[in-house]
C-alpha cells in the first residue's frame, strides 16, 4: 500500500500554519485548490487544500479526517495558490485569512461555486397538450404551458419565471398536479454579459502615445512599465490600444482601479471602444453578483476584469495584462486586515504568470520612481496633454479672509465669481469634511475633544452634531461650553462651512457638494459626479473623491482651500504626498479647449516645497524627495516593517513591544535598526492605547528573515494576548 495522501489545509483562523488531515473517507481525488469542509476544535470550518503530503507532523492516528469535499475541481489553480502563499508569506500574514481574502464570501462559507438552480419545465405529457383548449377554461395556465413549450425540454429558471410572469405560482399548481410540469434544479451555466455597443475607434495617437504603445507592445512575457503622463496625457487611450491587442490574443485583462467611485466612467469608455462588457468587482456588489463576476473570470470567460484592489486576488487563468491605474493612491493599499498593496502583489503576480503589467500615475511614487531607476520597470512618459489641451496654471494666493473666518479668500472668491461670470465650472478642494474640524469656547478656549479618543470633535451642520472621524463617536451639538457655560463657535472651515459660504456669496449658482457625508446612500457618488461631468453644478466642492482620475469637461477653476495642512507634515512621505494632492486636483482643469487655472490658498508662499512645484512640477519635487530619502535612509533606499499594537489598558501595547524589541535584540543583523517602541502619534483611539515599533532595514531579505520567526512566536507568546496586534510590511501610514 503506498502512503497516505495527507491534506494540508488552510483554515480561516489567525494562525500561521497549514493543518494536516487526512481525506474524506474513500475519496481519494482531493486536489490542492479544492475547498473541504473540517473538523476544527469543536466547530466546523471552510478550508482550502493547500498542498498534499505523505507524512505530517502528527502521528497517524492524530489527524482527523476532513467531512467533507467540496469542490470536486479545484476553484484555485496553481498559480492562484502560488499567489496566496506569497502573500501570506511576504506579508507574514496568516495563510487561512489570506485565503478569505481572496474567497468571495459565499464561497467562504462553503456554497457551491456553481448555484443551483429551481427551474421547471414540461413533461412529455405537457408538451402534447392541447393549449388552444386549455385556453378557453383557464387561460394562465395555457399561458404558462405556451411558455414553457416554447422554452423546450431545458424549462426555465425559477427566477425568469418570475420576471416573465409574476402570477406563475398558481396556474402552475393544477399543471404540476396533472404531470404537464416538473420541477427539479440543475447547476446554473453561466454566459458572460452580452455588450450590445459596437467598438467605437479612439483619437488617432499622438506621437507620445505611439511610443509609449510601441515600447508595451515589443515584449512578450513579463515585463513592468510605468506609464508616467501628466493629466490628461492619453493614458488611458494607451491602456486601450494595448487592452485590444491582448483581448485579440484571446488572454484576459485584469485592471486595477483605487476606487469604486472611478470605476463607472472607466467601464462606460471600456464598453464604447472595446465593444465587451467588462466584468466588474468591487465592494459594492452583493454577494451573489460578486460570486458570478468571480466565477466567470476563474473560468476564463471574462475577458476583462475591473476592480478595486481585492480583485488582483481574482483567479484569471490567460492572464495577459495588468493595468494599475493611478498607482500612487493610497486605497490600493489595505489598512487593516492583512495589510497588503494591491499594486505590489499585481506586479508579483504579473511576474509569476508571465504577463506584462502597466502602472500608470501623473505622481508616480518614489518607489516606483526608484524601480525604473534601477532598471526593473521601464519608464514611459507622456509629458503633455493630449489633443492639445494646455497645462493647468498653478498659482499661490494669500487664503486671507479678512474678518469673515469661514476659509474663502479674497483672492479665491473674486477668481471664482470671474469664472462664473464666463460660464466655467469650479472646483474647490479641501481634505476635510463636516462643518468645522473642531468647535472652540469663547470664554475658557475649550476645544471639543472626543472621550474616547485623542482627537478633536468635528463640527457637523447638516444633522448639528459632533463627530469624531477616528471612532465614529456622536453627540448633539452644544450651545454652549460644559465647562463655563460661554457661548461655543464653530473653528476653521470643512465642506459643509464652504458649501455654505458658497451658496451664500453666489446665490443662482448651483453648488455640489461630495464627500463621504453626502455620497452615502447606494448610488449616491455616481449620481453626483454625473451632474459634475455633465456640467449641472456650477460649483463643485468636496474632498480627496472629487481630485481622482474624473474628467470634467466643464470645469476651469480649481481652488485648493487649505494647502498648509500637509506643509509640515513629519511624515517622511508629507512632500511627495502634497504634491500628488495638489498635482492630481489642479489635473481635473482645463482638460478641454480652456486653460485652466489652479488657485493655491497659503500663507507660506515663500515655503521652497511650493517653489520647486510651481517651476518644476512633480517631477522635480520628485527627484529632490528622493535625494533625501536616499541620504536619511528612508524608503524607497531601505525597507520597513511596522509593529502596532493596541490595548484596553495604558502601559499594555508599549510593554508588549518593548518585549518584541527585546526579543528582537537577540537576533537582529546588523543591517536591522529598531525604532521605539514609542506611543502612536494618536495614543488613544477608540479607548484603546496604541504604540508602535518601526523597523527599518537596508536590505529586504534579513527584515523578511527576522519577521518570519517573529510571527509565530508571537502567536505563541501569552503576553500576546492581552493586546491586539499587527505587522505592517511596506507600511504607508506611519500612525
Ligand atoms: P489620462 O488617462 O492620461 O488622464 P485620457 O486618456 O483620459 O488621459 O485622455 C484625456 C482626454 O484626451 C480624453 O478626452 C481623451 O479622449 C483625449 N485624448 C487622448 N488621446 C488623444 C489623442 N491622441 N488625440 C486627441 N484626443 C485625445
Ligand atoms: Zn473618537
Amino acid at each position: 500500500m503506498s502512503d497516505p495522501t495527507i491534506l494540508q489545509v488552510a483554515v480561516n483562523v489567525p494562525l500561521s500554519r497549514l493543518f494536516d488531515y487526512l481525506p474524506v473517507d474513500g475519496r481519494n481525488a482531493a486536489q490542492p485548490g479544492s475547498r473541504v469542509v473540517v473538523p476544527f476544535g469543536r466547530q466546523k470550518q471552510v478550508g482550502v487544500i493547500m498542498a498534499l503530503a505523505n507524512s505530517s507532523d502528527l502521528p497517524m492516528h492524530k489527524l482527523r479526517r476532513c467531512q467533507a469535499l467540496l469542490d470536486e475541481a479545484p476553484i484555485l489553480s496553481a498559480s492562484d495558490l502560488n499567489l496566496i502563499s506569497f502573500a501570506s508569506d511576504y506579508y507574514h500574514h496568516p495563510v487561512g485569512e489570506v485565503v478569505a481574502a481572496a474567497l468571495p464570501a459565499l464561497l467562504r462559507s462553503g456554497k457551491p461555486l456553481l448555484p443551483d438552480l429551481q427551474c421547471v419545465a414540461i413533461t412529455a405529457a405537457g408538451a402534447a397538450a392541447d393549449v388552444e383548449a386549455l385556453a378557453r377554461r383557464a387561460p394562465r395556465q395555457a399561458e404558462l404551458l405556451q411558455v414553457l413549450v416554447d422554452a423546450g425540454g431545458n424549462g426555465m429558471s425559477v427566477d425568469a419565471l418570475n420576471e416573465l410572469l409574476p402570477d406563475w405560482r398558481r396556474a402552475a399548481k393544477p399543471l404540476l398536479a396533472k404531470e404537464l410540469l416538473t420541477r427539479f434544479t440543475r447547476k446554473a451555466d453561466w454566459h458572460p454579459p452580452v455588450c450590445d455597443d459596437i467598438a467605437v475607434p479612439g483619437p488617432d495617437l499622438n506621437e507620445d502615445q505611439k511610443r509609449a504603445l510601441e515600447s508595451l507592445r515589443s515584449v512578450s512575457g513579463y515585463a513592468a512599465f510605468l506609464l508616467d503622463g501628466v493629466t490628461g496625457s492619453g493614458k488611458t487611450e494607451v491602456y486601450l490600444q494595448l487592452i485590444r491587442d491582448v483581448l485579440a490574443d484571446s488572454q484576459q485583462v485584469l485592471i486595477l482601479v483605487p476606487e469604486i467611485g472611478l470605476t463607472p466612467q472607466l467601464v462606460s469608455r471600456l464598453r464604447q471602444r472595446l465593444g465587451i462588457e467588462p466584468t466588474v468587482l468591487h465592494s459594492g456588489l452583493g454577494d451573489a453578483e460578486r460570486l458570478a463576476a468571480w466565477r466567470s473570470a476563474q473560468q476564463g470567460l471574462a475577458q476583462l476584469v475591473v476592480g478595486t484592489r481585492s480583485a488582483v486576488f481574482t483567479p484569471l487563468p490567460k492572464l495577459g495584462l495588468i493595468v494599475v491605474d493611478e498607482e500612487h493612491d493610497h486605497s490600493l493599499k489595505q489598512q487593516e486586515g492583512l495589510r497588503y498593496s494591491a499594486r505590489d502583489l499585481a506586479i508579483m503576480r504579473a511576474r509569476s504568470s508571465n504577463a506584462r503589467v502597466v502602472l500608470g500615475s501623473a505622481t508616480p511614487t518614489l518607489e516606483t520612481l526608484q524601480h525604473c531607476r534601477s532598471g526593473n520597470f521601464t519608464q514611459l512618459r507622456l509629458p503633455a496633454r493630449a489633443g492639445g489641451a494646455l497645462p493647468p496654471r498653478l498659482r499661490l494666493v494669500d487664503p486671507d479672509d479678512g474678518t469673515s473666518g469661514d476659509g474663502l479668500g479674497v483672492a479665491l472668491t473674486t477668481a471664482i465669481e470671474q469664472q462664473l461670470r464666463l460660464g466655467g465650472q469650479v472646483l474647490l478642494f479641501l481634505n476635510r469634511r463636516g462643518f468645522a474640524p473642531t468647535l472652540i469656547c469663547t470664554g475658557c478656549g475649550h476645544l471639543a475633544e472626543c472621550a474616547r479618543c485623542d482627537s478633536r470633535m468635528t463640527v457637523h451642520a447638516r444633522d448639528r452634531s459632533l463627530r469624531c472621524h477616528h471612532c465614529g463617536a456622536q453627540t448633539r451639538l452644544p450651545d454652549s461650553c460644559a465647562h463655563c457655560n460661554a457661548a461655543v463657535k464653530p473653528l476653521g472651515a470643512g465642506t459643509e462651512r464652504i458649501e455654505d459660504v458658497l451658496l451664500r456669496r453666489f446665490p443662482g449658482y448651483a453648488v455640489q457638494r461630495i464627500d463621504s457625508d453626502s455620497t452615502q446612500q447606494r448610488g449616491a457618488i455616481e449620481a453626483a459626479l454625473l451632474a459634475a461631468e455633465q456640467g449641472d453644478a456650477d460649483i463643485l466642492v468636496g474632498t480627496q473623491m472629487l481630485s481622482k482620475g474624473h474628467h470634467f469637461p466643464k470645469l476651469t477653476l480649481v481652488g485648493v482651500v487649505n494647502a498648509d495642512q500637509g506643509l509640515f507634515g513629519t511624515d517622511f512621505r508629507a512632500a511627495e504626498r502634497l504634491a500628488q494632492s495638489i498635482i492630481q486636483v489642479a489635473g481635473r482643469a482645463g482638460r478641454e479647449a480652456q486653460q485652466g487655472e489652479v488657485l493655491i490658498q497659503t500663507a507660506f508662499p515663500e515655503h521652497p516645497f511650493w517653489r520647486m512645484l510651481i517651476s518644476g512640477g512633480y517631477a522635480a519635487v520628485a527627484e529632490a524627495a528622493l535625494a533625501e530619502r536616499e541620504q536619511s535612509h528612508w524608503p524607497p533606499f531601505t525597507r520597513l516593517a511596522l509593529l502596532r499594537a493596541n490595548a484596553h489598558r495604558q502601559g499594555d501595547a508599549l510593554a508588549f513591544l518593548q518585549g518584541v524589541a527585546e526579543l528582537i535584540a537577540d537576533r537582529r543583523p546588523a543591517t536591522l535598526r529598531v525604532l521605539g517602541p514609542v506611543n502612536a502619534p494618536m495614543a488613544r483611539k477608540a479607548g484603546r492605547y496604541r504604540a508602535q515599533l518601526l523597523l527599518q532595514s537596508s536590505d529586504r531579505k534579513s527584515l523578511h528573515l527576522l519577521l518570519a520567526t517573529l510571527r509565530p512566536a508571537l502567536e505563541a507568546e501569552p503576553a500576546a494576548r492581552k493586546v491586539r496586534w499587527s505587522i505592517d510590511v511596506d507600511p504607508i501610514e506611519l500612525f
